[in-house]
């Protein structure tokens, strides 16, 4: 696959663009908040889109009442660091020991394969994902990829 300097906010505002229109038909907002805008990534690029369309995906799919989701950019040390916060409702204890599962999912109409394909394609980009939740209050996916030289 063929790796390429990418503007990891641009790339971000282009995905947030497409995903708008969803959201507010949520009563949903999402809010950037980027550190800086010159923050390069190495990477196929429609690879990491897909990673962070399935990431704010799930956040929309999470939030039955409305409300934020915020989608942090900035540098730490050699990284770019991603953080997509919502204000859903949490992953159950159960459910967190089995993220990234093929075809786990809790949902009616879910493929459960979200995770597992975004979590490949960052190991494939040399990067990491965390994810910090608590039910009833929200949670946020934090993605790692290092920084173009
Ligand atoms: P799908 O969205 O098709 O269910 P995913 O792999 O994207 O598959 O997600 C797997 C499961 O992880 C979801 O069914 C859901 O239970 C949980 N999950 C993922 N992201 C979130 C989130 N932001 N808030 C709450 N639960 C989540
Ligand atoms: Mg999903």
């Amino acid at each position: 696959m063929i790796k390429e300097t990418k503007s990891l906010s641009k790339l971000l505002e282009e995905i947030i663009a497409l995903l708008e229109t969803q959201a507010i038909m949520k009563n949903i907002e999402i809010q950037k908040m980027f550190e800086r805008e010159d923050i390069d990534i190495i990477c196929t690029e429609y690879q990491i889109k897909q990673v962070f369309v399935n990431f704010i995906k799930n956040a929309i799919e999470a939030m039955d009442e409305g409300g934020i989701i915020t989608v942090e950019l900035m540098v730490e040390g050699s990284y770019a660091v991603v953080r997509v916060r919502d204000e859903g409702n949490g992953i159950p204890a159960k459910v967190l020991e089995r993220l990234g599962e093929p075809f786990f999912t809790t949902k009616e109409n879910g493929t459960g394969l979200g995770l597992m394909v975004s979590y490949k394609i960052i190991e494939e980009h040399n990067g990491a994902i965390d994810v910090n939740s608590s039910e009833g209050m929200g949670t946020t996916f934090i993605v790692r990829l290092p920084l173009a030289m």
